[in-house]
């Protein structure tokens, strides 16, 4: 039960029952379009639902408006400190502006509320251990689950007092614990759609199983509509993990399953070569399809015949190719990752 809210961020629904959403954020100068559109290209063909881009000056938020317009997929602000950014870029045309309530006074909110309804665009309250309030601080000492909830709920208030209703709220700590704790306490609490993550997870391996322990773990307990897998990596990988989490999950329609052996003394063709060539090959293409990659006849028949494709050792160097549960060739392993690109097309 993801939450029964549902808002609008430019086409997409979040919440009520809609699909889990995954988001990513650029980290070019969003003042140089080109690069920014490039990011924004190039983490939509791997299927990212929504792009966040930072709006740190004036500059950008006028460079944003050439962002929206040619953007694949719905873009929100990322604003910190001045509520101005905020305004500006639900001008621009921004989705969703994401405001830190941590540094964003209530005068500045309004205004950015009034411009959100003006132009329907929605808001994420982004609470993060690292920035909770002052007040809110020196009442619990330090940023705890407590703390992280009650900053999102008065936030939560604050909006619905100024009647509006168009927004997702997230809890992130770097602490994957509290990070779960805090969604889970919250969503005793509210019923707005939950943008889920671990915040700062760190580089590309670590930060892909802290990502995956917290979002996983929150996405079984029916808690999440959005995603984002926050690495110190490039962005694609950030898509590509968020991808695989739900992929794992089972709640990502529309890509590549690739099961694969580990591999092991009765091996007889290159499953690693193999399997890891597919992965690369299958991250742009969205379509349901189950492939297996294994090493010999152990496994190998059985899982070929629940595959789409599924591909054994059969000799030593040589692969055989089922499609649809039916034998259609043998090759040498070295051929394999060809005539599956061949089949999937
Ligand atoms: S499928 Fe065959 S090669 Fe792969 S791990 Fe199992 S026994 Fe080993």
């Amino acid at each position: 039960m993801a939450s029964k809210k549902q808002i609008s961020v430019g086409d997409l629904k979040i919440g009520g029952g809609e699909r889990v959403l995954v988001q990513t954020m650029t980290n070019s100068n969003t003042e140089d379009i080109v690069s920014t559109l490039a990011q924004i290209e190039k983490v939509s063909a791997l299927g990212c639902d929504l792009v966040r881009v930072s709006c740190p000056t004036a500059q950008s938020t006028i460079a944003l408006q050439e962002i929206v317009k040619y953007s694949p997929i719905p873009v929100i602000a990322d604003i910190h400190f001045n509520y101005k950014r905020a305004v500006e870029a639900i001008e621009a045309g921004a989705a969703c502006v994401r405001i830190n309530p941590g540094n964003t006074p209530f005068e500045g909110i309004k205004e950015i509320v009034k411009a959100a309804k003006y132009y329907e665009a929605a808001i994420r309250i982004g609470i993060n251990s690292g920035s909770l309030e002052k007040n809110i601080l020196d009442k619990y000492g330090e940023p705890s689950v407590d703390a992280i909830v009650e900053s999102a709920i008065v936030n939560c208030h604050k909006l619905e007092d100024l009647d509006f209703y168009n927004f997702k709220v997230s809890v992130k700590s770097s602490d994957v614990r509290t990070s779960i704790m805090s969604y889970r306490k919250l969503s005793k609490e509210i019923d707005y759609p939950l943008h889920v993550g671990i915040t700062e997870a760190g580089t590309f391996f670590p930060g892909s199983i802290k990502s995956a322990i917290g979002i996983g773990s929150l996405l079984i307990d029916g808690i999440g509509d959005t995603i984002r897998v926050s690495l110190s990596s490039d962005i694609s990988d950030e898509v590509l993990v968020g991808r695989q989490i739900l992929k794992s999950l089972g709640v990502l329609k529309n890509s590549v399953n690739i099961v694969s052996c580990p591999t092991c003394a009765r091996t007889l063709i290159d499953v690693i070569g193999i399997s890891t060539s597919l992965e690369k090959y299958c991250n742009s293409i969205h379509r349901n399809l189950k492939i297996s990659v294994l090493g010999c006849v152990v496994n190998g028949i059985g899982e070929a015949k629940n595959a789409d494709i599924g591909i054994f050792g059969f000799k030593k160097g040589v692969a055989k190719i089922y499609i649809s549960g039916q034998e259609v060739d043998e090759c040498p392993d070295s051929e394999a990752v060809e005539k599956v690109q061949k089949f999937i097309n």
